[in-house]
């Protein structure tokens, strides 16, 4: 088996809802701070310090525990590559992955030589710890949890990923909270993380915040667990403009703030347009609402892409069968978007 990130086709134009984007783009201050790079700004490789502390300040954390990646992909290999590393007498390490779950985890294991324990989640897409658990076995070296999950939108409680932490003190948990801005839930901070050293957090600034074309990922974990990890990134893993840019999108809250209110408006008019067309979906607590059109999956994805509207279709995802991902971001483009999908389930108006 193979596993390998599914690249999907790149619209030139029209509505991107089909990678769980900032369909707003990025704070324009961001834009404004670009302007002050200078020709030695570009030659000279980047000083992180700014950026390393604007990060630690937003998330609360000593900047000793955090590491900037580029984009949280690259903190996905990086926890990859440091704990599939050697072999348990000639076996490979293992790596546990809940299913359907973002694509990265079993390409960058699989890349590392690591072989990928799949755990499937239930039918309604409900974590069970207890299930992750029996997938541990002695060569388990990394934990793929995703809070909340993509592409379900579902949460994983505090006390089920404590639980997993705890039984598998050989592994590290990787904690991906790529969602968490819009779940308004996340484990930095929290007291148990001091018990529990071997749980690292995956953060990124490419969805909330919109910085996904600049590439800002970061790892939050304890000193000793993030150390083979920071020894697989490289030295100058961001670039230039993406260091600048970091603290510059984290000092523009107002942005932040209306962004989310954007995404929980959008949320609850899709939540309504599926409920009036009767196709069930889960709510989530991401930037994307994941919907199940069934036999009609085909037809809506053709049909709202004819409509400059891209959706991602999950239905090959296990348990995803007729499943499709709708971004939900900027309000307006929601409208468009559900617009499409009448028209093309409902006939033209
Ligand atoms: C988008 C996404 C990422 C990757 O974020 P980047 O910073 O763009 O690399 C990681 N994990 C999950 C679950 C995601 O959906």
């Amino acid at each position: 088996m193979s596993y390998e990130y599914e690249r999907v086709a790149t619209p030139r134009s029209g509505l991107r809802l089909h990678l769980n984007e900032n369909t707003a783009g990025c704070s324009t201050r961001v834009l404004e701070a670009l302007k002050t790079m200078t020709r030695e700004d570009a030659a000279f490789y980047p000083d992180y310090t700014a950026a390393i502390d604007a990060c630690a300040v937003w998330l609360g954390v000593g900047h000793d525990r955090v590491l900037l990646t580029n984009g949280l992909d690259e903190g996905i290999l990086a926890a990859s590559v440091a704990a599939m590393r050697g072999t348990d007498g000639g076996r490979p390490y293992e790596a546990v992955v809940v299913v359907p779950a973002f694509d990265m985890y079993a390409a960058c294991v699989d890349a590392a030589g690591g072989r990928v324990i799949e755990v499937p989640l239930a039918p309604d897409f409900s974590f069970d710890p207890e299930a992750v658990i029996a997938a541990v076995t002695p060569r388990t070296r990394l934990v793929f949890l995703t809070n909340p999950n993509n592409p379900t939108g579902q949460g994983i409680r505090r006390d089920a990923i404590l639980a997993i932490a705890r039984h598998a003190p050989h592994a590290t948990v990787f904690l991906d909270e790529a969602y968490a801005d819009f779940a308004g839930d996340t484990l930095i901070g929290d007291s148990a993380l001091d018990r529990l050293p071997n749980i690292i957090v995956g953060r990124t600034f490419a969805k909330a915040w919109g910085l996904a074309g600049l590439r800002v990922g970061a790892l939050i974990g304890s000193a000793e667990t993030m150390a083979p990890v920071r020894r697989v990134v490289p030295p100058y893993s961001l670039n230039a403009y993406a260091a600048r840019a970091l603290p510059a999108a984290l000092a523009d809250r107002d942005y932040y703030d209306w962004y989310l209110e954007q995404v929980r408006t959008s949320k609850d008019l899709l939540y309504d347009a599926l409920q009036t067309l009767s196709i069930p979906f889960w709510n989530s607590s991401g930037n994307f609402v994941l919907a199940r059109f069934g036999a009609d999956a085909p037809r809506v994805m053709a049909g709202v892409a004819a409509r400059q509207v891209f959706l991602r279709d999950r239905s090959r995802d296990p348990g995803c069968e007729g499943c499709v991902r709708i971004g939900a971001g900027v309000v307006a483009h929601t409208e468009a978007c559900i617009a499409a999908i009448k028209e093309v389930l409902c006939g033209a108006p």
